[in-house]
């Protein structure tokens, strides 16, 4: 083997598996490479298929990556599709898996709604003969409403809670939490008069459109005013007063505190420009930082220059299953109802 390429068995592996077989049966099962084509190659094959199991049982967990079992479950579906749903399913406890992962699965109209929706797959194609929908909150053809927070804030909460600790109970009468400190800075990069105003405008918008907003706000922003403004601090002072402020403590990274107020109450909003990004959810776990995406898309209110208020989607762009009524989002932005 070490006189062999390996991208040359690889390449016999797609083009004479037969062959392919017969070269990795002399070589040994050492190097981690191997291994993997052994598995590609022997679970093509019904007689090595279950030494294709083996091989992939003999790899160290934390070595272990979803292409080691995507060849056999591809050769579940040909020789032993009773197994073929146990599989993915366990699969689909491991790792994320995308559309293409799927294919055989959505080609064959299995329904696999629970693994889309796990997945947060958004579907390129529309695989179901079925018409696309245009749904705002309603769905047109079985009139459930979908809902916007339909992922499972709790895996969220629970890593949130993994690394911090503080308590914030000042949020029960509130639904939109305002990321002051990104408002404030937002237009000057720094805060002057005009940044309060701002942080004003933005907040009556919200009050006006119905939301229930507090702001978020370093304590920093209250303590020196008088030092920092001296010739303006009244007038901040009475726009500060006339706002609910939850003023963080120092020390305190004040993001915190909106995302943990959203992530705690229901149909919740964060206010901000941020993206929000590099945050405990940046977890290594794909699944973690994906779920905290799919919820961010729905969380997330922002503004422009000129105060306007952009909303998000009113639902979850997620595949929903309502009333025992399974919505499913596409690529376009339609959906497919699969009443
Ligand atoms: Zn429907």
């Amino acid at each position: 083997m070490l006189a062999m390429n390996y991208k040359n068995v690889y390449e016999l592996v797609n083009n004479n598996n037969n062959e392919a077989i017969k070269l990795l049966k002399t070589i040994d099962n050492t190097d981690l490479q191997i291994k993997i084509l052994k598995i590609k190659s022997y679970s093509k094959h019904v007689l090595y298929f279950n030494e294709a199991i083996n091989i992939l049982n003999s790899i160290e967990e934390k070595k272990l990556k979803k292409r080691m079992f995507m060849p056999i479950l591809n050769s579940l579906i040909n020789f032993n599709k009773k197994k073929v749903q146990e599989f993915l399913n366990y699969i689909s406890s491991k790792y994320f898996l995308n559309e293409d992962d799927l294919q055989f699965f959505l080609n064959n109209n299995i329904n696999i709604n629970n693994i889309i929706s796990k997945n947060c797959i958004i579907l390129n194609k529309n695989y179901f003969n079925k018409n696309e929908l245009i749904i705002k909150k309603k769905c047109p053809n079985c009139l459930n409403e979908l809902k916007k927070d339909y992922i499972n804030k709790s895996i969220l909460i629970t890593q949130f809670n993994k690394h911090y600790s503080f308590s914030f109970n000042n949020i029960k009468n509130y639904n939109t939490f305002i990321d002051g400190n990104n408002i404030i800075f937002y237009d000057n990069k720094k805060v002057i008069y005009k940044s309060f105003i701002k942080l004003r405008v933005i907040y009556d918008k919200l009050i006006k459109l119905n939301y229930k907003p507090i702001i978020i706000l370093h304590r920093r922003h209250r303590d020196f005013l008088k030092k920092n403004f001296p010739k303006k601090y009244k007038d901040i002072k009475l726009i500060l007063k006339s706002l609910n402020i939850f003023y963080t403590p120092y020390k305190q990274n004040d993001d915190l505190y909106f995302i943990y107020g959203a992530l705690k109450t229901e149909n919740s909003y964060i206010v901000t420009n941020d993206k929000l990004r590099d945050h405990i959810f940046k977890s290594k776990d794909d699944n973690i930082s994906r779920l905290y995406s799919k919820w961010l898309e729905t969380v997330i209110i922002r503004y422009t220059y000129n105060n306007k208020i952009i909303e998000p989607n009113k639902v979850s762009q997620i595949a929903q299953n309502i009333n025992n009524i399974w919505h499913l989002p596409l690529k376009n932005g339609k959906w497919i109802c699969l009443k």
